[in-house]
């Protein structure tokens, strides 16, 4: 009887460790996506901050503007607007980014 209660309690804790080392990847894996997920989130708060700059462009044009009314754009131009990290391949305006 005694031996019995022994096996049993082995068992219990052969159980627990075979639970620990199935469910410890799977725990590190979720804390690892959450932690992804985190960061990911977390880069999209900043990349799309308040606080960061929006500039102004056309689609033909060579030059990113900070200001909508910079004199560099014209009336009929169809003007856009992108964070500045998102536009690639614009140099900025001289009459109103020159200093930026
Ligand atoms: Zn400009």
């Amino acid at each position: 009887m005694k031996r019995d209660t022994h096996h049993r309690i082995t068992d219990k804790i052969s159980t627990i460790i075979a639970y620990a080392v199935l469910s410890g990847p799977i725990i590190i894996l979720v804390v690892m996506m959450a932690l992804s997920c985190y960061e990911k989130v977390r880069g999209t708060i900043t990349f799309h901050s308040p606080f960061e700059k929006k500039v102004y462009y056309t689609v033909d044009g060579e030059y990113y503007h900070v200001s909508k009314d910079c004199p560099v754009l014209k009336d009929g131009d169809r003007v856009y607007s992108a964070y500045r990290k998102e536009l690639t391949g614009k140099t900025p305006c001289e009459e109103c980014a020159g200093s930026d």
